[in-house]
């Protein structure tokens, strides 16, 4: 009798085990959900909310001479107080449209004066430029709306693809506007500026596109990318905006399907910091609003690099973005990570045939319904470059830890072949990747 019992409880076991075997995918229950958001919200707060107040030592106009070539913070911090002195910069307004392009302009002829003329080249060109679109399913149409666009090439290089740097001067009435997008056009300023005075020229031209209508639907992005004679030449972008003000800005967004500017970020910033969770956000829909990014995307099919300031993020279109809330470490941390990522791009090989380094890997062998996962090698600093994109063209890159597993339990929900996929992400040797 005893040796009957213990039979059919070996037989148990071996059921379960085909069982096992038929049905590789089996579920955990679903209580342990808890446990595994538990512990990616523990290491949310106990690596990466820290390093969000890790910010540089700023560079101070005495000092630019012992660290020629670097980003300087105090500069950019007193065009910065100039623009918040100037109050909210409103489409249509008379100071939107006469005393900010007067601001840029003279910015321009300093940059002019102080430039290596030997080694480069500067165009400026005010556009004025009317359209419409389509956007959020609502028809955008807009008058004689202006961009202050910036040329900055080499002598020495004929290279006809362009970088393109965008941000924004217009702000949303009632607001000042300091963080968003104000700190980005005086890390643009400052970053052009380096550039031009560098003894270490770039191969590709780069475009500075100081953008005077993004609060009106992303007008003066759509502007200059349809219709500007420079934008058939843009190969590839970055976008600075800001929806918070100061510390660090934070990679969000990037590609679609084009990993080598995500590996040129990996390499190049300074003090990196990216996630996936805004993009995530805004794929659900919930957020009825963009960048400039997606009107690059969808209407110049360019492929780039979305960062935002975050930091802050109640001031966010109110009349509290102000000055006091930028410190010039918070510059300085933007400004090193933009001037060395410019540098990187404007002289990568990717810029001269950007098509031919799309890419399309598919983790799963048997589904199109799937995101598609691709390893990136190594970590990046401060976290773990993860690299993925969509099948609907979609592409987004990097992630801190917490952001991934969100992520992948909102895709495919919570079962025991993504903890496996989570742990090779996390403790193993990256992805597996399938042709
Ligand atoms: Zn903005």
């Amino acid at each position: 009798m005893l040796n009957f019992k213990r039979k059919l409880t070996i037989m148990d076991n071996i059921s379960f085990d085909l069982a096992e075997k038929d049905n590789p995918r089996k579920k955990m229950p679903w209580y342990h959900a808890f446990s595994f958001l538990f512990l990616w919200a523990a290491l949310f707060f106990a690596v990466v909310f820290p390093l969000y107040n890790v910010l540089p030592i700023s560079v101070n106009i005495d000092e630019e001479i012992f660290k020629p070539g670097q980003f300087v913070a105090e500069r950019a911090q007193h065009l910065l107080l100039e623009l918040d002195r100037l109050g909210p910069k409103i489409i249509g307004d008379v100071v939107n449209e006469k005393t900010m392009i007067d601001f840029l302009l003279r910015e321009m002829d300093i940059v002019h004066r102080v430039m290596r003329h030997d080694l480069y080249d500067l165009e400026v060109d005010v556009q004025q430029v009317s359209g419409s679109y389509l956007h959020l399913e609502i028809v955008r149409m807009y008058q004689a709306v202006q961009n202050v666009v910036v040329k900055l090439s080499s002598k020495k290089s004929n290279s006809t693809s362009y970088l393109l740097v965008n941000s924004h001067y217009d702000t949303k009435p009632g607001s000042v506007g300091v963080g968003d997008a104000g700190s980005m056009v005086v890390t643009m300023l400052e970053v052009l500026r380096q550039l031009a005075t560098s003894s270490d020229p770039f191969e590709h031209p780069i475009v500075f596109l100081f953008n005077g209508a993004e609060e009106s639907s992303l007008q003066g992005a759509h502007g200059f990318i349809t219709q500007h004679r420079w934008s058939p030449s843009c190969k590839a972008f970055i976008n600075l905006d800001s929806v918070g003000s100061g510390g660090r800005e934070i990679l969000f967004r990037g590609g679609p399907n084009h990993r080598w500017l995500m590996s040129h970020y990996k390499a190049a910033a300074k003090h990196p910091f990216a996630t996936t969770m805004a993009e995530e956000i805004f794929q659900t829909g919930v957020i009825k609003s963009n960048t400039d990014f997606k009107i690059f995307r969808d209407f110049g099919r360019l492929p780039g690099l979305d960062m935002v300031i975050q930091y802050n993020g109640y001031v966010y279109h109110t009349k509290y973005d102000r000055f006091e809330f930028i410190t010039r470490e918070s510059l300085q941390n933007t400004g090193d990570n933009v001037l060395s990522l410019v540098k990187s791009l404007s002289n990568s090989k990717e810029m001269q045939f950007t098509q031919l380094f799309v890419l399309r890997i598919s983790y799963h062998r048997h589904s199109n319904d799937r995101p598609q996962w691709y390893r990136d090698e190594s970590g990046c600093g401060n976290c773990l470059p993860v690299c993925f994109g969509h099948d609907n063209g979609t592409g987004f890159l990097g992630a801190t830890h917490q952001c991934v597993p969100l992520s992948y339990y909102n895709n495919r929900g919570l079962d025991v072949h993504n903890l496996y996929i989570l742990h090779d992400i996390c403790f193993g040797d990256g992805f597996p990747l399938s042709p």
